[in-house]
């Protein structure tokens, strides 16, 4: 069989624990025996962020932006007990913080669907999307303890040093008090992420949040994606038969329960840091969900959406016999695949990606599974299969299908 040609390489970021295991496992069994595979490598693994004073998560982010496709392992988000086990310089950052700071956009997280792992609301029969804005509101607040009687206010300076004042609230005991904020800008690219992706999808796009309350603050989201749709994207929706909708985050939740999905849900930060583990766990599975980062100028970052499986690799170093899930980890490769091919205009690579993401999903539908999925699935008899099995069940079938 001929190989696959690339033009362009694929960013590379490589990560920690089990997900390394399988990154390179997917890389060997899935990838390399049928694309002449050309990445520019970034060892995002905790020791060389160590060693390089995480400089490498850096370059690995504009380089992001440099080529136009990433595809991240899972990476380890150090703590008070990881500063210990990798006797490390300092408590390093989220890469993924780094690296959306850097590329800024938005981000869209996808159950994978499969036959034989059902959702747990029966109208659900197309996946759900949820887009959510990364920037600002309570992940950028300021909060104070007010320790008893006094006037608290919100103040707002301008360069010529004039004030706006508005009471918060005239305490007469001790309580608290929030300031947040959010820009124009960032609110304005994320619509955009949103409107593109959804045509990208040929999906219905949802954006609720709660303006009935919040008049300004959430009335400024509301007023900004309107004005957007209506400027740029509204004939191109009209085009593409998919519309946009918007009503109140408590309407939607509402409406989602009782959607048959095949929709983007855009949320505002932490309505979508909320409603995303509610989606995820519904669909059945962390490890059937896969992450995009988009950002406004169109520059992508694909990565599963679960963490580096600590549990399970501590198994494989003691040397026992794992069964942790490739699949979202093989869809953010196909995802990237994909996604390089068309800006290359490379169909081969297009069609690898399809086959390959039917492969995985064929094996799981003919009962071949990891352990994760064994507990929830509604097949009968599935055959549970370690990791390496599993892999190489997807290979059979994609060399049957090819
Ligand atoms: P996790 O790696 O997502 O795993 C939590 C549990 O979910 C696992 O113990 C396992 O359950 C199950 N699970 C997750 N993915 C699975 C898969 N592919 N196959 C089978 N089971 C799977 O979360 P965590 O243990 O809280 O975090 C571990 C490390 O990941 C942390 O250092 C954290 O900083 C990092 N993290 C990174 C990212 C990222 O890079 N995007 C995201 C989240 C967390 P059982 O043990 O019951 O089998
Ligand atoms: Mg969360």
């Amino acid at each position: 069989m001929e190989m696959i040609r690339m033009k362009t390489p694929l960013v590379e970021m490589d990560g920690d624990e089990m997900t390394r295991i399988l990154w390179k496992m997917i890389k060997e069994e899935l990838l390399l025996p049928f694309i002449d595979l050309r990445t520019e490598y970034y060892d995002l693994g905790l020791e060389n962020r160590d060693r390089t004073d995480d400089q490498v998560t850096v370059d690995a982010a504009n380089a992001a932006l440099k080529y136009g496709v990433a595809v991240k392992c899972a990476t380890i988000t150090p703590n008070a007990a990881r500063m210990d086990e990798y006797h490390l310089k300092k408590m390093y950052r989220s890469p993924n913080g780094t690296i959306r700071a850097i590329m800024d956009g938005t981000v869209f997280r996808r159950p994978i669907t499969v036959k034989g792992i059902e959702p747990n609301v029966r109208t659900w029969k197309k996946p759900i999307t949820i887009a959510r804005h990364a920037y600002g509101d309570v992940y950028k607040n300021v909060e104070m303890i007010i320790p008893g009687p006094g006037k608290a206010e919100l103040v707002f300076t301008d360069e010529k040093g004039r004030e706006t004042r508005q009471l918060i609230h005239e305490f007469q005991g001790p309580g608290v008090i929030q300031g947040m904020h959010n820009l124009d800008k960032s609110i304005t690219s994320f619509a955009h992420s949103c409107f593109s992706y959804a045509l990208d999808a040929k999906e219905d796009l949802w954006f609720a949040s709660k303006d009935t309350i919040s008049k300004q603050y959430d009335g400024r989201f509301k007023e900004i994606f309107q004005t957007v749709y209506k400027c740029e994207y509204r004939q191109k929706f009209e085009d593409a038969g998919i519309s946009y909708f918007y009503t109140l985050i408590d309407d939607a939740v509402a409406r989602i329960m009782k959607s048959q999905g095949g929709i983007i849900w855009a949320c505002k930060n932490y309505d979508g840091d909320v409603m995303s583990d509610m989606l995820s766990s519904a669909f059945g599975s962390l490890a059937m969900m896969t992450s995009v980062l988009v950002n406004p100028d169109g520059k992508y970052e694909y990565e599963a959406a679960h963490g580096t499986v600590q549990r399970h690799y501590y198994k494989y170093l003691k040397g026992e016999e794992t069964s942790t899930n490739p699949v979202a980890t093989i869809f953010a490769w196909t995802g990237a695949l994909r996604k390089r091919g068309q800006l290359d205009g490379i169909k081969e690579l297009q069609d690898f990606a399809d086959r390959l993401e039917k492969a995985t999903l064929s094996t799981i539908e003919s009962g071949k599974m990891t352990g994760d999925l064994v507990r929830i699935t509604t097949l009968e008899n599935p055959e549970k299969l370690n990791t390496e099995d599993f892999i190489k069940a997807i290979r059979a079938t994609y060399e049957s299908l090819a």
